[in-house]
């Protein structure tokens, strides 16, 4: 199997899984029971979801370990095997999808906020994500992904953290979700600014709001980007509430037609986010003519 990085640099495109919450939702996972928890307590459900992305045409798939570091696993029944987690978490999806397919490190917010705001500190920031990355890199994935991050500073201490633990290709995606910033203001171009003389693979966007408001921060980013490939996993639109389940408002086929707008205007690496099943990445996979 090629690296990311040769992949990369031999297709125009590649395109990566959708959500992992949301699926979990629909396979039964409890309310109030973190994903990770599943790595630990229902493994096969984990490869089951990664089996049916890889189906679905996905090239690369994302571990069960967004909410996996120490910090935010801290207040969880699985508080103090972080390590444990996300090494886990990165066998399982090895095993499900074998070599034909990459397997990226997910890493996400700590859900702190940063100091003077919050009790995150640098060098607690540093030290709780070099240990994340260590752990799957053991584990076994093609490369990491800081996914979902809407602070400056608690992705910048990400990333060092992260660089001085693994020499992985390391993706930054950030989530714009309030219109077209992130929850602490950021606009994609001052992401890109931040990160991209970092020594990073990728940058770009996940998650965030309405579709439509997706198709303007992916202009921002190929404007910002000078080049640096793009990353673009948005949210199946907007979730509604029908009666006691949460709907998302984008189909397979409206997805894939934004998705396949973004790749039109330069996305290099593409899929969904939340809402996002198994069918609607097989009608992305159908929308770039696979
Ligand atoms: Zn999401």
């Amino acid at each position: 199997m090629p690296s990311f990085v040769e992949l990369l640099a031999e297709r125009t495109v590649l395109l990566a899984d959708g959500a992992t919450g949301t699926n979990y939702q629909n396979m039964g996972i409890e309310p109030g029971v973190a994903p990770e928890e599943w790595v630990v307590d229902a493994p096969e459900k984990v490869q089951e979801l990664h089996r049916r992305f890889a189906a679905a045409g996905a090239d690369l798939v994302l571990t069960c370990s967004f909410g996996g570091s120490s910090l935010r696993l801290a207040d969880e029944a699985l508080h103090g095997r972080a390590v444990e987690v996300n090494r886990r978490a990165a066998e399982l999806a090895r095993e499900a999808v074998g070599d034909n397919v990459l397997v990226a490190g997910s890493l996400g917010p700590t859900g702190h906020l940063t100091e003077p705001l919050g009790p995150l500190t640098h060098d607690l920031a540093v030290a709780t994500y070099a240990e994340q990355a260590r752990a799957l890199t053991d584990g076994g994935v093609d490369l990491l992904v800081l996914e979902t991050f809407f602070s400056l500073d608690e992705g910048l201490w990400a990333l060092e953290g992260i660089q001085s633990a693994s020499d992985l290709p390391l993706v930054v995606s950030y989530s714009f979700d309030q219109g077209t910033k992130t929850m602490m203001g950021l606009t994609p171009t001052q992401v890109v600014e931040a990160f991209a003389p970092l020594g990073i693979a990728a940058i770009g966007a996940n998650c965030g709001k309405s579709l439509t408001d997706t198709d303007v921060i992916v202009d921002e980013l190929v404007a910002a980007a000078d080049g640096l490939p793009l990353w673009v996993k948005p949210n199946a639109g907007v979730p509604r509430m029908v009666g006691d389940s949460v709907i998302y408002d984008a189909g397979p086929d409206d997805l894939a037609e934004h998705v396949r707008g973004y790749v039109d205007r330069g996305a290099r690496i593409v899929g969904g986010c939340c809402g996002s099943t198994p069918e609607h990445i097989a009608a992305i996979a159908g929308a770039l003519g696979r």
